[in-house]
């Protein structure tokens, strides 16, 4: 731990085991929050508790699914008598599949819908509850810039991820009035092991492909995001909110498909 951005306050971080949420959760741990983890997998959740321990960060690893209303109040309830309060939550949980549309079955639409846009809300709700209570907090949308574009290929994900952000401007004109900030970000690709097999870039050919379309040549990096992440829930930000921030290079000015560029 080496900062104070975040002392004495309480962030969750969903999908906080693995990639971006692991990244998030060693930033925010290291400027001074108490972060809780909560994902499925227990094992991943148990590496990044054990990293920002060793680091000296105050950590809690929660399994959660955040498509169980119940489980998730169950991590909140667990996160405030351990910590006290929730100050930020950042909905960062997520499933993904490239598929053709025709092709999806109604598991497969359910399998991500219910991950990031149920998930996403009962989240929000039941940590906005206590947030509403406390006087304040901070909530922090991961999305994808398909948002607004579209992306054939993901036709679930792009849905999911436009509610979302439907959510957040919806919440943050409700919730300003209790100091509640409520934000997205949309990053562009990055390498994660989760995103990167799943949507059929983890070969060095396809991230090359990939970079043709980004006005910046490149890919986003885990590091960059996270920052982003960490300033959009700091006191930097305390006048942002409805806003989503937009970190991709510039591609989506540029966008083309998934499955255009990979052949899918
Ligand atoms: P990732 O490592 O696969 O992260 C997804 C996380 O969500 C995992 O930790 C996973 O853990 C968790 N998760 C999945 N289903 C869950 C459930 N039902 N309940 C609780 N947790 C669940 O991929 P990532 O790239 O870091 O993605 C992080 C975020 O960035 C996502 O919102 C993604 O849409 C967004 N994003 C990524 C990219 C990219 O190119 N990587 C681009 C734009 C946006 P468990 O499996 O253990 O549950």
């Amino acid at each position: 731990m080496n900062g104070t951005t975040f002392s004495d306050k309480v962030a969750v971080v969903t999908g906080g085991g693995t990639g971006l949420g692991k990244e998030m959760s060693l930033k925010l741990a290291k400027e001074g929050a108490k972060v809780v983890i909560a994902s499925r997998n227990i094992d991943n959740l148990k590496e990044t508790a054990h990293l920002i321990e060793s680091a000296g960060g105050s950590v809690l690893a929660i399994p959660t699914d955040v498509r169980d209303h119940a489980k998730v109040e169950e991590l909140m309830k667990a996160t405030v008598e351990k910590f006290g309060r929730i100050d930020i939550l950042i909905n960062n949980a997520a499933g993904n599949f490239l598929i053709p549309s025709e092709k999806l079955t109604p598991n497969g639409w359910n399998a991500v819908v219910r991950i990031v846009l149920d998930g996403t809300w009962f989240c929000s709700s039941v940590a906005g509850k206590q947030m509403i209570e406390q006087g304040g907090g901070c909530i922090l949308n991961i999305i994808a810039t398909y948002a607004w574009t579209g992306a054939p290929g993901v036709v679930h994900s792009a849905s999911a991820k436009a509610g979302v952000l439907a959510m957040t401007r919806t919440l943050a004109a409700e919730w300003g009035r209790y100091g509640i900030r409520v934000n997205a970000l949309a990053p562009g690709a990055m390498v994660t092991e989760g995103a990167s097999k799943n949507l059929k870039f983890d070969s060095e050919e396809a991230q090359k492909l990939i970079s043709k379309n980004v006005p910046l040549g490149r890919l986003a990096s885990v590091d960059e995001i996270a920052e982003l992440a960490v300033f959009l829930c700091s006191p930097k930000a305390s006048y942002i909110t409805g806003d989503v921030m937009t970190a991709d290079g510039g591609a989506w000015l540029k966008s083309k498909s998934f499955l255009d560029m990979l052949g899918g």
